[in-house]
């Protein structure tokens, strides 16, 4: 049988506290499409395995079944073992058969049995052993989101690039390469909402009709990323258009044009191609000087109130964690960095005052 864990391996052997958000994407995603061994004890109503008779033959008129080793942890915990190959099994000492299962039917066999365990662990006394919680495996097996996830992680990771600053490997993305990763992005911001309600209610819609009801202008302008423009045809929301870099206060590196959508009807709009700045607001990136990323609320990005900060209304968990996620990506293309740098820079100098979310 011809199966190969290596790049499973590789990603385990990263210590957790320095892993990053992808690596661990990656690694979950690696683990989802692995076959592994699963240590057995083969189990038959009619016959004792763990006490045959010497010289007895075996003979079944039933179907072989087996049930998957179970180990216990110093809590007693009931853990599962899996191992990425024989020789990390052998290694284990663990005396039984074992058979090669996708973790994909692993996960289906273990939603439905009646055995109970707390913990998978991968490569049990390496080294390099992965520890997660049952449920946490099984869910990752849960479609929709999961899915739209991963596939903006394949395109990430294929389309990325390490290069080397300093002492330093920086996964980045090409500014070519981002056409291919925002319509994964739009995908998945696509599946998440910063409440579970319409939060448009509270506020008559401010963010998206304030510059059309309150500034001389009566046009709605909003910045695009590297990469957006191209999600921009023929469409009745919105009129693509660019300005020359050397127009406006950009970062030295955005050499070419800046793309800009009009916003022709807001609030109503196209919503399969709103831009990211639409989709991730109210949360605003920003790098803290020691390089750290984080998102935040900063009220003094706009002159109008939103409910959802001044309230203190409780954010889907999801849409955070995604839209770190999705933002995290983004600031390894240099240009999407260098734009954030640069505000997060003039925030720190004006001493803005914002709330770090997560
Ligand atoms: S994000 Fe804030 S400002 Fe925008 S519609 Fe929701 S509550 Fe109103
Ligand atoms: S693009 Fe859509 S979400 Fe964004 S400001 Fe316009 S109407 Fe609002």
């Amino acid at each position: 049988m011809k199966f190969d864990n290596k790049k499973l391996e590789k990603l385990m052997m990263i210590e957790p506290e320095i892993m990053t958000i992808y690596e661990e994407e990656i690694l979950l995603k690696e683990l989802t499409k692995s076959q592994l061994y699963l240590p057995i004890e083969i189990v038959s109503d009619s016959f004792d395995f763990e006490n045959p008779h010497i010289s007895e033959t075996i003979t079944l008129d039933e179907p072989l079944k087996f049930k998957p080793i179970k180990i216990y942890d110093d809590n007693n915990s009931v853990i599962l073992p899996l191992f990425t190959s024989s020789e990390k099994f052998k290694e284990s000492g663990i005396q039984s058969s074992t058979i090669v299962i996708y973790t994909e039917d692993l996960a289906n066999m273990l939603k439905d049995a009646d055995e109970e365990y707390n913990e998978i662990i991968i490569n049990p006394s390496n080294k390099y052993s992965m520890s997660i919680y049952l449920n946490s495996f099984l869910d990752l097996f849960i479609e929709d989101i999961n899915d739209n996830l991963l596939d903006l992680i394949e395109v990430f990771d294929e389309k990325m690039i390490l290069i080397k600053e300093n002492q330093d490997y920086i996964k980045r993305i090409p500014t070519p390469e981002m056409k291919r990763i925002i319509p994964k992005i739009y995908n998945l911001l696509d599946k998440i909402s910063p409440v579970n309600f319409d939060c448009g209610k509270l506020c008559g819609e401010v963010c998206c009709v304030y510059d059309i009801e309150n500034k001389d202008s009566d046009e709605l302008v909003l910045y695009l990323l590297p990469g957006e423009e191209l999600m921009y045809g023929e469409d009745n929301s919105f009129e693509l258009y660019h300005l020359d870099s050397k127009e406006i206060k950009y970062p030295h590196s955005w050499k070419d044009n800046i793309y800009l959508v009009k916003c022709i009807n807001p609030p109503k709009c196209n919503r399969s191609i709103r831009p990211i700045q639409c989709r991730t607001f109210p949360l605003i990136p920003h790098l803290s000087k020691n390089g750290e990323f984080h998102l935040i609320f900063d009220e003094s990005e706009f002159p109008y109130e939103c409910p959802l900060i001044h309230d203190n209304i409780d954010l889907n968990s999801e849409f955070i964690e995604i839209t770190y996620f999705v933002w995290t990506v983004l600031i390894c293309n240099p240009l999407v960095y260098d734009l954030v740098d640069m505000d997060s820079r003039i925030r720190d100098n004006r001493k803005i005052e914002y709330e770090i979310v997560i």
